[in-house]
């Protein structure tokens, strides 16, 4: 799969110079009750621009490096300096793809020559790979030169400073790459001078520590790694601890005011929406404690339950209004996320909506204590899809972190070459999962009565399926109820839905049952969680109908078939 989407990319790119991406995270194995701090690591992924909607897809994240915790606590520079080795490494390497560029066989020898272009994480990755203070510093953003903490001082002295609550993109300083480089010559030029202590102070007006190990100290490598290539994370950014949770856990809390709502109302309404997971395990007296995926499942609920029964109500006016600015954001970010090549028209149109909802949540919320560096970092996210007119975001390597975690088991926290040997190993396993990608298959298949296989997920050509999640094809929204695997052919079984109307609620859509059908997957488009449906039906017993149905359609889906050349069966 790699060799085709390279081959693709490569077609498609006539300087036959691709766009690498290095992603940067830190891994806790075991699990939220138990982590297993021992083996936390740093892991460094690569991948290409150019491979656009496929990088969803953990085949195409390469592991190229990693190191223990504890290992870089020990490290004079810490993450910049680990990053400064990395970077050093695959500019020494011989061939080297960043320098004469690398013969590889897509079949016939070609030269792929790349550049070091986007440098993916959360905020601690990124501050990590610079060694800039980030959120927590007086000057908490990479990008601009005159924006200070919410607390500093330093926003009185003149109005040019402005802190992270300004909502108007237009009165930010950017940062050049050369500002950064020449206040870390600073820093280095005035350590030998200063004290310990005016030392520290110059780093927080500088907004950066002083590093001489780290990346931005290496003149070498100022060609190769620019801090402004730097990305920040949509997912961190609004879904794991970020600026959606903040905003539905302050809507929870005022819900909880409300005369004549409790906390029973809401959990039973969200609950009726949830076919997919337990909402009660972390939606409960009007607190939600949960993770990313399942804020995703609750917020398109919870902002349709408010269009409904509270858009009238006087007493959230301004909540109100803030949540649908917010709704309008992710309804647009998720459209960019499916889109190949993203449009100014797009990115111009997200800036807006963006400035729009921080102004409504400073009205409706106390700026000075609810306002958070992500919101500011959020109004970065349009310049930073310009720059590859693709959305990146961290779904997909949170979701590849599982491989690196099942296998780290397998290794003593004290081994020696632990990190050459763990590196060497995900790559084989990523070598084999990548060819078995190749080939749609089910997975953990049981046998049924009738004497094919069934199971809840699939995984198909470039993308898996399960049991619940919607495939939208042929303008229709299919639930899959099951997968299967017919004479040697990977097979669905959905409910289809007809589309009716657009709702109010840009989130929502008005769909009505039509059938069952059998679905053939060439390939789809797969949307999870951020569609509601209005279910005019209830579902019904999935295995025994599954059976069923399998056996009663056999014989007319043929027919109905020879029209599409993807295959819906009725
Ligand atoms: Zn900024």
């Amino acid at each position: 799969m790699f060799r085709k989407c390279l081959i693709e990319a490569m077609s498609n790119n006539t300087a036959r110079r691709l766009r690498l991406i290095l992603y940067l995270d830190e891994l806790t194995p075991g699990n939220v009750i138990r982590p297993d701090n021992r083996r936390k690591l740093y892991v460094w992924y690569i991948s290409f621009v150019e491979f656009k909607l496929h990088l969803r897809n953990e085949a195409l994240w390469l592991p190229v490096a990693a190191i223990r915790s504890t290992i870089l606590s020990t490290v004079v520079g810490g993450l910049s300096s680990a990053s400064r080795a990395l970077f050093k490494a695959m500019l020494e390497e011989r061939p080297s793809v960043l320098l004469t560029g690398a013969l590889v066989n897509v079949p016939d020898p070609t030269l792929l020559q790349a550049e070091l272009k986007v440098y993916l994480g959360d905020e601690p990755a990124v501050k990590g790979i610079w060694s800039v203070k980030g959120f927590a510093g007086i000057k908490p953003c990479l990008f601009c030169s005159n924006i200070v903490k919410k607390t500093s001082e330093l926003r009185r002295l003149h109005p040019w400073l402005k802190t992270i609550v300004e909502e108007n993109k237009d009165l930010f300083q950017p940062n050049r790459n050369e500002d950064l480089w020449n206040a870390q010559a600073h820093l280095a030029a005035q350590s030998a001078l200063l004290t310990k202590t005016a030392l520290d102070t110059l780093e927080k007006a500088c907004g950066q520590n002083f590093c001489p190990q780290g990346v931005l100290a290496d003149r070498d490598l100022r060609n190769y790694a620019k801090p402004l290539d730097s990305q920040f994370d949509s997912m961190h950014i609004y879904w794991s601890n970020g600026i959606v949770d903040l905003e539905v856990d302050l809507m929870l809390q005022s819900l909880k005011k409300e005369p004549g709502l409790n906390s029973q109302h809401l959990e039973t309404y969200v609950n009726s929406w949830s076919s997919a997971s337990k909402t009660s395990l972390w939606l409960k007296d009007f607190q939600f404690k949960g993770m990313a995926s399942q804020l995703m499942q609750l917020f398109p609920v919870l902002s349709y339950f408010l269009d409904k029964f509270l858009s009238t109500d006087a007493s959230l006016t301004h909540e109100l209004a803030s949540f649908r600015a917010l709704t309008r954001v992710v309804q647009l970010l998720k459209r960019i996320k499916d889109t190949a090549e993203v449009s100014l028209q797009h990115t111009t149109e997200l800036a807006k909506l963006q400035r729009e909802h921080l102004s409504l949540f400073k009205r409706a919320y106390d700026a000075e204590t609810h306002v958070k560096p992500k919101h500011h970092f959020s109004l970065h996210l349009p310049e930073q899809i310009n720059r590859c007119s693709c959305l990146f975001d961290c779904f997909v390597t949170e979701r590849k972190h599982r491989l690196i975690k099942a296998e780290i088991q397998h290794y003593s926290s004290c081994a020696t070459q632990f990190e050459r040997d763990f590196i060497i190993r995900v790559n084989e396993i990523q070598l084999s999962e990548t060819k078995d990608h190749a080939q749609p298959c089910l997975i953990a298949p049981k046998l049924c009565p009738l004497g094919f296989h069934v199971a809840r997920r699939a995984r198909l050509k470039y993308v898996s399926v399960a049991e619940g999640e919607v495939v939208f094809a042929h303008g229709m929204a299919m639930v899959v109820r099951a997968c299967a695997e017919v004479d040697a052919v990977i097979e669905l079984l959905v409910e289809t839905y007809t589309f009716v109307q657009f709702d109010a609620n840009p989130l929502s859509r008005v769909w009505r049952k039509s059938s069952i059908a059998r679905l053939v997957p060439p390939e789809c488009q797969l949307h999870f969680h951020l569609m509601l449906f209005f279910l005019y039906f209830l579902f019904l017993s999935l295995m025994m109908f599954f059976c069923s149905m399998f056996k009663q359609s056999r014989t007319s889906c043929r027919s109905l078939a020879a029209g599409h050349s993807w295959a819906t069966i009725s």
